[in-house]
């Protein structure tokens, strides 16, 4: 089967699920070398790709969202459509996805080829209270969530005359010491140091970091032993080969030690598992990542290609492993993945994945980083350049401002007007989308199943309209719920 309107005209279409590092690159390789001679469909919940290494300096006041948040229609060639929307169904063999749009609408298409880059979400292990308690940190309305948090726990523990409940409001708990849990804690506490002390507080607010294992474990261990003793020097209270046992409203206690701290605070970024869209599938799984041989096609389906941290891609640098869940194997898997689709339509040869790490970079704020570029290894200020540097480069799109952004921040001290915009219950540990704040719907929307479909439109120029809702009777046009309220709603 193929696909049906733009398939009648002779130009086949490609849908890319996915607008992060492997979808976006997917989009874009194959753009460019196949151009108007396919119809490329990439449905993404957001309209932008997110840098998500810069997360962390959104959280703490450095950047503003809209930096690391680059539109796809200015990043994109004009020849990519962006279908703003999730996808909840997917027929591999009858080439039909499904997606439901922000206003709850539900469309459908077919395709000739498709991309699957749907990324990872939070693990959520099950640890008594944290689904309650536990705030993640992979969006930017997560992000957003934790600057005004502790802007506010700062700001309440200022007007507070109960010492416990001060000590609580200034003690922030990160679970997990990858990358995101430690560039967290790092760039967090120096947020939170200058602001206490702009408010008056003469107490240096607490972080503790909790770690099963060494600090960065699976890089290169000169970047972790440097992250761990820059986060001892500035006095964050690092536990390493610790755990935590159980969260609740007032704390979380510590397997080890069986320690309580009282917090009002809990990160969880204790790492990643892929999006629950692969679950269903039917396919090959590997630590729930999609299996693909190593021209990224997933095995008994020619016509589907994975890339990025939902798929399992065969490390043929480390024989026997499947490459990192990291933005460097994505976008490189992205840009091949479009090549190979490329190949496939009968443009250019397709080709095996390889690629060896060239190198990790770790900002810990201030002037403080560890990199290990090409193997050499770098600390303090020029581990410092080497990672902004790295950064603005990678980055596509927004790297003038990023870069005024950093300036400004050299020069001024930071903003913390908090304005509130997004609220607990919008940012659940436990969702599939944690790039959407999950308030509901921003606009009235259809109920009933016969409004709430919509055909899909050929691009323009295009022939025919596409899958109409009588083709496929069975599917279900659900519209997201609100997620339930959080106890940390109460926080
Ligand atoms: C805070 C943080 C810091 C990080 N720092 C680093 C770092 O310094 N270096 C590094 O190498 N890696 C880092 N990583 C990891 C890196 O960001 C990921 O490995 C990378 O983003 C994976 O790319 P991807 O395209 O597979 O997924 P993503 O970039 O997550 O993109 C997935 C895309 O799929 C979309 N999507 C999901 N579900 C659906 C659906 N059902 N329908 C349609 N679209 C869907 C999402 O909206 C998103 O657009 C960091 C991660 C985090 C969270």
């Amino acid at each position: 089967m193929t696909s049906d309107e733009d398939t009648a005209s002779g130009t086949p279409r490609v849908v890319v699920v996915g607008g992060g590092f492997a979808g976006f690159q997917a989009a874009r390789s194959l753009a460019r070398r196949m151009g108007d001679a396919v119809d490329i469909v990439l449905v993404s919940p957001t309209n932008y790709f997110l840098y998500l290494p810069l997360l962390p300096e959104v959280a703490a006041g450095i950047l503003e969202p809209r930096r690391i948040s680059v539109a796809l229609a200015a990043a994109l060639p004009a020849c990519v459509r962006h279908a703003p929307g999730e996808v909840d169904e997917l027929d591999l063999d009858g080439h039909r996805i499904g997606w439901l749009d922000p206003e709850g609408v539900h469309h459908e298409t077919t395709f000739d080829r498709l991309v699957i880059a749907a990324g990872s979400v939070h693990k959520v292990l099950p640890v008594p209270g944290v689904t309650e308690y536990a705030q993640g940190f992979r969006g930017v309305p997560e992000a957003l969530y934790l600057r005004d948090h502790l802007i506010r726990q700062v700001e309440l523990a200022a007007m507070c005359d109960d010492p416990d409940e001060r000590a609580a409001r200034l003690t922030v708990v990160v679970v997990g010491g990858g990358y995101t849990g430690t560039e967290v804690t790092a760039q967090g506490f120096l947020f939170t140091r200058e602001l206490a002390a702009s408010r008056g507080l003469a107490e240096v607010p607490r972080w503790v970091l909790v770690s099963r294992g060494e600090l960065l474990s699976g890089l290169d261990p000169h970047l972790g032993r440097n992250a761990d003793r820059v986060l001892r020097e500035r006095g964050v209270d690092v536990r390493t080969h610790e755990e935590v046992d159980e969260a609740t409203g007032d704390g979380v206690c510590l397997s080890s030690s069986g320690e309580h701290v009282p917090t009002r605070t809990l990160l969880w970024c204790v790492g990643v598992r892929p999006d629950p869209l692969i679950d269903d599938l039917g396919v090959e799984v590997e630590q729930g990542r999609m299996v693909v041989d190593t021209h990224l096609r997933v095995p008994g389906h020619p016509h589907v290609f994975a890339c990025g941290d939902a798929a399992a891609v065969p490390d043929r640098a480390r024989p026997g492993e499947y490459t990192a869940m990291t933005a460097q194997h994505a976008e490189r898997q992205g840009r091949l993945a479009g090549r190979n689709v490329a190949a496939s339509l009968g443009h250019g040869r397709s080709k095996a994945y390889k690629h060896r790490d060239l190198g990790f970079v770790v900002d810990l704020g201030g002037y403080d980083a560890a990199a290990n570029p090409l193997g050499l290894k770098f600390t303090g200020v020029p581990a410092h350049v080497v990672a902004r540097g790295y950064h603005l480069l990678a980055m596509p799109g927004n790297r003038v401002r990023t870069a005024v952004d950093w300036l400004l921040d050299a020069a001024l001290p930071r903003q913390t007007a908090q304005l509130g915009l997004v609220r607990s219950p919008a940012v659940p540990l436990d969702s599939a989308s944690p790039e959407v704040p999950q308030h509901g719907l921003g606009f009235p929307h259809a109920t009933d199943q016969s409004s709430s479909r919509a055909t899909f439109p050929p691009r323009p120029g295009g022939s025919a309209e596409a899958a109409s809702p009588e083709a496929s009777p069975e599917t279900s046009s659900e519209a997201p719920s609100d997620a339930p309220s959080s106890p940390r709603g109460a926080r």
